[in-house]
């Protein structure tokens, strides 16, 4: 029987119960609990062991600076020791059964499931984001991991078996695919690579090192997880990942979670000659660095490699307005801007330009900035100290050489931390802030005339992940379907102009600049690229 698959959807299935304090009362006991155990000193694990390192990091929460942990500081050794035991662990572990590990990986969704407030709560503190969101994130995880196992078995585990009847008359030898006189049983299988090197950004460190890992393990390889451990760190999410692991069974070693700076721990991953593989997500400079430097020491690794986007909404003359406004505005500032899908780049029809302007502008002034763990709250701090500047030395260029139409502020929230208000800057097309992706709550407004160079201006860049429509015309969406060089596009979406994807109904993939599998998490086409195909002929 087919696997049926459905999405967590914790929230609103509290709403639909008509339960939503309920919701609100479990998240804020998870958040004391949460609170209750910072401070403490965590290890690394390598082979299921505690190891630890000769320097500490020190984890502040962005939110307010508290110390939410004390974690080990892994080396180049760490790497090379944890890569040791996952290689060791490899030949069992690829060897079982593909039934008995999508099982254990639904198992492991059961632990997440139970677990869902503690680890969003842990999460809301670690990277600043809201109950919503968090949440949000812990069930993305859960079907990622549903997901992926349901289609290991849909697949069979990805093995295929193809038959030649017996020749009757033999062949001349050198005549190419001669048919054997004996016949042939051939299996063709996907088999795993060996050990994968995981590494994971900060802003979503639970549904994406989830999906990254299961990817890996579920399809036999195993792992050496990286969690974000510099300038922004999710060290302890990372723990509670590798702890529902161990909790459902994954064996020891297959698994390996090791907190360091991506120089060192992510970088000996990237040049060591027993990693097979990279599964990558994080900005475009980093993910491409690793590839080049691998390559051009001749290694031939699988990178799965996901990174950043610029991504554009068009909103033509002909759209809702209000529904523009309201996908945008949660595209663009919802957690902050920092997300790979958010829109950073609107290109409004120049007839509505200034009611698009006003409606987005009293929208934005609703949106509440402060501490993301009070209900209510929609921007939370930016990551880090270097996003503030980041987001400063933006906003000096817009004044500068354009016009900063809302915000561009700091706000004091009274709390340690760095908040922002949303903002909305108008620049030319050819300006640097049109083309480097920012990481932080900036939207960037322009006009056309010409639907076509609206489109053409959307498609002038680097990235090509998400990219979203506003418009009551079939023959520009017809166009806009035809001409946009993204992979997760969106036309009408009354929730999010570009972010939001949803394990199962859409694909999240990036297009061009933005990744180089061309193949997106949470489809059909994820798991094939852990794995290498093998045909094995066998004649009796
Ligand atoms: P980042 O700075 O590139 O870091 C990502 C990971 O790479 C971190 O774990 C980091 O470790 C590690 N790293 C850094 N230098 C490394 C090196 N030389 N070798 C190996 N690993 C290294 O990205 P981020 O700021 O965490 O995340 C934001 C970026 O991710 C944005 O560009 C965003 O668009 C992108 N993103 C893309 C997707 C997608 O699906 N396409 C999804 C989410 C985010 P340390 O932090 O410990 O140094």
């Amino acid at each position: 029987m087919k696997p049926e698959f459905h999405n967590e959807f914790t929230y609103k299935n509290f709403l639909e119960h008509g339960k939503d304090s309920e919701f609100d009362a479990l998240f804020d006991a998870a958040v004391s609990n949460a609170r209750r155990t910072f401070g403490a000193k965590h290890p690394m694990f390598i082979n299921g062991k505690e190891v630890y390192a000769q320097e500490l990091i020190t984890e502040r929460s962005p939110i307010d600076g508290t110390v939410i942990g004390l974690f080990q500081k892994g080396t180049r050794e760490h790497a090379r020791q944890a890569i040791h035991a996952a290689a060791t662990a490899f030949d069992s572990w690829k060897n079982t059964d593909y039934a008995e590990r999508a099982a254990l990986f639904r198992k492991v969704a059961e632990i997440f499931s139970k677990k869902k407030f503690e680890i969003g709560a842990v999460l809301s503190y670690e990277n600043g984001k809201s109950r919503y969101e968090s949440i949000g994130e812990v069930d993305e995880a859960i079907d990622f991991l549903h997901y992926y196992a349901n289609e290991l078995e849909i697949n069979k585990g990805y093995s295929r078996k193809t038959s030649q009847a017996r020749s009757t008359v033999k062949v001349d030898a050198g005549f190419q695919g001669a048919p054997s006189l004996k016949g042939e049983k051939v299996t063709i299988a996907m088999k795993p690579l060996g050990v994968f090197g995981v590494i994971a950004p900060f802003n979503f460190p639970v549904s994406i090192s989830v999906g990254m890992s299961t990817g890996a393990m579920i399809t036999g390889n195993t792992v050496v997880f990286k969690p974000s451990s510099s300038d922004s760190m999710t060290m302890l999410t990372g723990l509670k990942i590798y702890e529902c692991f161990k909790e459902a069974g994954i064996p020891q070693g297959v698994f390996n979670y090791v907190s360091g700076p991506g120089s060192e721990v992510g970088d000996e991953m990237v040049v060591s000659r027993d990693v097979a593989g990279i599964a990558f997500t994080g900005s475009r400079s980093v993910g491409v660095g690793m590839i080049t430097k691998a390559y051009s020491a001749g290694l031939q690794k699988k990178f799965i490699v996901e990174m950043g986007g610029k991504n554009p909404v068009v909103v033509s003359r002909s759209s809702d307005i209000d529904l523009a406004v309201s996908g945008i505005s949660s595209a663009a500032f919802g957690f902050c801007g920092q997300k790979c899908s958010a829109v950073s780049r609107v290109y409004v029809h120049e007839s509505i330009k200034e009611l698009f302007i006003s409606k987005l502008v009293d929208n934005m002034r609703n949106l509440n900035i402060g501490n993301p763990l009070v209900k209510g709250i929609y921007l939370g701090p930016l990551i880090s100290q270097n996003a503030l500047k980041t987001y400063t030395e933006a906003v000096e260029k817009a004044k500068g050489s354009g016009r900063v139409l809302y915000g561009g502020n700091k706000v004091d929230t009274g709390l340690n931390g760095a908040y922002v208000e949303p903002t909305l800057i108008e620049v030319r097309s050819d300006h640097e802030l049109v083309k480097k992706e920012l990481f932080v709550p900036i939207l960037i407004v322009q006009g056309f005339k010409d639907f076509s160079d609206a489109l053409r201006q959307a498609n002038d860049t680097e990235y090509g992940l998400t990219a979203g429509l506003y418009s009551k015309k079939g023959a520009e969406i017809k166009e806009f379907i035809n001409k946009i060089q993204a992979g997760t596009v969106y036309i009408n979406r009354e929730t999010s102009a570009t972010t939001g994807a949803i394990v199962g109904l859409h694909t999240f993939v990036g297009w061009k600049g933005s990744s180089v599998g061309g193949k997106g998490s949470g489809s059909k086409f994820y798991l094939q690229q852990f794995m290498r195909e093998q045909s094995i002929s066998l004649t009796k």
